[in-house]
């Protein structure tokens, strides 16, 4: 027998046997929706009968448009058996076989690619169900929806082609509700349709039954190609060569009467992550009339009413599912003459929020370990949650002034300020030239909106629920999102929307918030929400910190066993130390020293020091400062307590401390026209010194260590200031631990020069004070000369500290302003970059740089501290990386500690061994 490439629901086992085990490779075989109905088969949940076109099948065909050799023939084979099982015939009026034709990829791709229902249905088939069912009405509304369906998704046709006589023929007889249509009209607009099916197509809708399932067998294989498919990957990162699969299933009807029922639901609230079923269902309809929002849906809940024995049945289900999957689950399910039909099971999309509540929980109910609830979350995920909220004292002011618009469903959480564009193109167009914050605005989504809605900041439909598309796709990417804002009349031809009398023009600015449903005209200002409020995701971040903290997690390049990477931040001044603390940080990476110069108190004292003449003179200016300094160093180490503090002496090139040259001149030149003379010999003496800082390359010029070399009386004064500062803390029992760092070294020359004269210094501090405390001295490494020797600076050097901002610029030979602004993106386009080296480590290029120096500082000496206090210290991807390397911590920005405790966390679990299913 040739390769199998198709698999019946209940030939689960051989699936899995022929991926060796492997569940991962089964979804990848039968796709997330064909292994999902098979394994719920498996587990005696009531699944229709039907089987699986396999993805390799998909894959051959997409290479040669042809079927593989023995598929068509396994597909009859395999429908043969679903006949068997449901004692029904394919294409036999008198007891008909009716299959859909569903779509599923690996990752789900809800709404991405094709589905064709009531497949088998023929002008005979109508005949004999009509007599069969006794409802003539569901029959031809049926066979109008399949002949529509082929038109659209197997051959193309624009849903206008069909929606449009429809509502002509809705208004000529002057029906509001489709419910209005009797069995005659379908039957009359099955004429229609067939028409139109005919002259669009160039061929009449096929009576064929068979023919009918090897074109809906195309159609969906030739979907996973279509735009809509490929622009979903791109946005989601899905590789374009897994293709999808296909299900034949047989059909069981949710519109056979009010016995009759069909619906979506999640175990678990997608957008709070709340522990309670949140779904939502129709009498008497059909799968889709629900997801599209057509009509007024019901809360699940309901159910206990209607029919409360197969609520019961459902929820006995439903939680057995989420057991099995120890996920939240999403289900699609049918009633068909009061018997519950699953037809659908996937990991359900969430919200950040309720991605960290649910995983929290799950593990707090024992269905899952900590690791595992780390490993559930992303680090964008907590990134989004810490994102801004709309102010509620903005939000009533706004109320009050009568901005107030319209309120509908919270679908997916966030504040979002744009301007109003009402289609897709317009609001991406919008953002991507004009770099406007858009918001899109439709009656509702459909998947090829999907463009329009990642461009924008926000989305606002006026009809659908919870579950609708717009829903699911905004909660998945993070927009905030209302929907189902009935009140609102959009008119797209005159493209304005409307409440009452308030009038909200295209362009116009409005504010969307997702996480109340409201929405607003003009701009509400936003914050951030306070880290200390999400409960959930302190624990998760507390898991992820013992996870980190274990001492044995992960193993250096030299073999010795240690903990993961520590997340540190960078604060200047106390009150950032607070806040980082209170963000989890276990220390200062980098405290810029050179900020405390530029206050207005201090400004001109620094300038006076810059412009003395002689030593003294400068060390008296310094004096002035030592007393600031000191204090600043104090707050410091008081919030830190017991935590490393690292102070990087002073960096820039004097000129940033002078007046603007420019102006100066401008002013010495207006002064001298209009003949003044007060204060214009100062003017020009100060001119002369700032011509003389100049430097036609000052970040390469006298700054950081080079600098102190000929200017040694600042840093003399900072590390006095350190050490005393440390020296009080110590006696007010704080603990502390200083760590002062040499910034821009490139030879150790530098540091033998400079070092022992500083260390001196602390030294002496200590002895005047009478105290003593740990410190270390230690320099940055950010030129690549110093990455090249770093096993001698380690020599003296007792910590690195990567500074790669500059290791980056040094390495490529960029300066980043003039790349970011000039050639990069181009660079990116090209491919000529993956991505741009500032935001993300190159690994290949100063990556490389960056282990060199770590494993030639610790062959000098072994407890060599290295961290990384360049902005890629709070990026994932660049977290990864000091983690393989061996750093000891990364050290980043306040607010995106929380985001790197959760990514030093999964990397630590990675690299340890523990995976983590991949599940999009
Ligand atoms: P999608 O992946 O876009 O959700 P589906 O294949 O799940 O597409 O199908 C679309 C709709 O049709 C869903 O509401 C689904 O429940 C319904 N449906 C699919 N197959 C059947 C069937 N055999 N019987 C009844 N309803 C079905
Ligand atoms: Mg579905
Ligand atoms: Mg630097």
């Amino acid at each position: 027998m040739g390769k199998k490439w198709v698999y019946l629901f209940e030939e689960v086992a051989e699936a899995e046997k022929y991926c060796g085990g492997d569940w991962e490779k089964v979804r990848g075989l039968l796709g997330g929706k064909g292994a999902g109905l098979a394994d719920m088969s498996r587990a005696d949940v009531p699944v229709p009968p039907g089987f699986t076109v396999t993805t390799e099948a998909c894959n051959e065909f997409r290479k040669t448009n042809n079927f593989p050799e023995g598929q068509w023939d396994q597909q009859l084979a395999a429908l043969k058996v679903v006949e068997q099982r449901t004692g029904k015939k394919f294409g036999d009026p008198s007891n008909p076989l009716l299959v859909s034709c569903r779509s599923g990829a690996k990752f789900s791709m809800p709404g991405m690619m094709n589905t064709i229902l009531n497949i088998g249905l023929n002008d005979d088939v109508v005949e004999g169900m009509t007599k069969l069912t006794n409802n003539p009405r569901f029959v031809w509304d049926s066979y109008r929806r399949v002949i529509g369906m082929f038109g659209t998704t197997a051959f193309g046709l624009s849903d206008e082609l069909f929606e449009h006589p429809m509502s002509e023929y809705k208004a000529k007889k002057g029906y509001k509700l489709d419910t209005d249509m009797t069995a005659d009209d379908w039957k009359a607009l099955v004429a229609i349709f067939k028409e139109v099916f005919k002259k669009n197509v160039g061929f009449d809708f096929p009576q064929d039954v068979y023919k009918q399932v090897e074109l809906a067998t195309k159609a969906v294989f030739g979907s996973w190609m279509g735009k809509r498919a490929i622009d979903y990957r791109r946005a989601t990162n899905i590789p374009d060569d897994l293709g999808t699969a296909v299900n034949i299933q047989t059909m069981v009807f949710g519109n056979m009467g009010f016995d009759s029922g069909t619906g979506v639901a999640f175990t678990r609230n997608p957008s709070t992550g709340d522990p309670k079923m949140m779904g939502e269902y129709l009498l008497n309809a059909q799968g889709e009339d629900v997801v599209a929002g057509i009509r007024n849906t019901n809360p699940v809940e309901h159910m206990t009413e209607t029919m409360p024995e197969i609520y019961k049945q459902f929820m006995g289900i439903t939680g057995n599912l989420e057991k099995h999957y120890k996920e939240m689950q999403d289900v699609e399910f049918t009633i068909e003459h009061g018997k519950l039909w699953m037809l659908q099971t996937r990991n359900g999309k969430r919200t950040a929020k309720a991605a960290i509540k649910i995983a929290v929980d799950m593990a707090n109910e024992g269905l899952i370990s900590k690791e595992e609830a780390v490993l559930r979350v992303t680090p964008d995920q907590v990134d989004a949650l810490l994102h801004p909220q709309f102010d509620d004292k903005a939000k009533k002011e706004a109320e009050k002034a009568g901005a107030f618009f319209a309120k509908g469903v919270n679908a997916s959480p966030g504040a979002a300020v744009g301007q109003a564009y009402f289609d897709a193109n317009k609001a991406e167009k919008m953002s991507k030239e004009e770099k406007q914050d858009t918001i899109m605005v439709r009656p509702f989504t459909k998947p090829d909106d999907v463009h329009g809605m990642i461009a924008s900041k926000g989305v606002l439909t006026s009809e659908g629920g919870a579950t609708s598309h717009a829903a699911v796709v905004a909660r998945q990417f993070g927009i905030p999102c209302v929907v189902g804002a009935n009140m609102i009349k959009i008119d797209l031809e005159k493209r304005v929307m409307v409440v009452d009398n308030k009038v909200v023009k295209e362009g116009d600015w409005i504010s969307v918030d997702g996480t109340t449903g409201q929405v607003f005209i003009g701009k509400i200002s936003a914050t951030a929400p306070r880290l200390e409020e999400q409960t959930e995701l302190l624990t998760l971040l507390t898991w992820a910190d013992e996870i980190t903290a274990r001492k044995d997690i992960r193993t250096l390049a030299d073999g010795r066993k240690a903990p993961g990477v520590q997340v540190w931040a960078n604060a200047d001044y106390p009150k950032d130390a607070q806040r980082a603390r209170s963000y989890g940080a276990k220390g200062i990476g980098l405290c810029r020293t050179e900020h405390m110069f530029f206050e207005t108190e201090r400004l001109p004292i620094v300038q006076k020091m810059i412009l003395a003449e002689t030593s003294e003179e400068r060390t008296k200016q310094l004096n002035l400062l030592l007393p600031t300094q000191r204090k600043d160093f104090d707050g410091l180490f008081e919030a830190m307590d017991g935590y490393p503090v690292i102070i990087r002496l002073i960096d820039p090139p004097l000129h940033e401390f002078m007046p603007d040259e420019e102006k100066l001149l401008e002013e010495v030149i207006t002064m001298r026209v209009k003949g003044e003379t007060k204060g214009l010999k100062e003017k020009e003496h100060l001119l002369a010194e700032i011509k003389g800082l100049h430097e036609s390359n000052p970040m390469m010029g006298m700054r950081g260590v080079r600098l102190s070399i000929s200017m040694p009386e600042i840093v003399e004064m900072q590390v006095r200031a350190i050490f005393e500062a440390a020296a009080d803390c110590t006696l007010r029992k704080i603990v502390v631990h200083p760590e002062v760092m040499i910034p821009l070294t490139g030879t150790i020359k530098e540091l033998e020069w400079i070092q022992p004269r500083l260390e001196r210094i602390a030294k002496a501090v200590m002895d005047e004070k009478k105290v003593t405390f740990t410190y270390k001295f230690g320099t940055m490494i950010e030129i690549p000369r110093a990455a090249v020797t770093a096993g001698e600076l380690a020599k003296l050097a007792q910590f690195f500290s990567f500074g790669t901002n500059d290791l980056t610029q040094m390495t490529f030979g960029y300066s980043r302003d003039d790349a970011e602004r000039n050639f990069l993106l181009t660079y990116i386009e090209q491919k000529i970059l993956v991505k741009n080296p500032f935001q993300t480590l190159d690994r290949d290029g100063v990556g490389k740089l960056m282990q060199m120096a770590v494993n030639d500082g610790r062959k000098t000496r072994p407890e060599l501290e290295v961290g990384i206090c360049g902005e890629h210290g709070g990026d994932p991807e660049s977290i990864e990386w000091c983690h393989i390397i061996g750093n000891n911590y990364v050290s980043c920005s306040p607010f995106r500690v929380p985001v790197a405790r959760l990514a030093a966390a999964i990397y630590a679990l990675k690299y340890s061994g523990t995976s983590k299913a991949e599940d999009k």
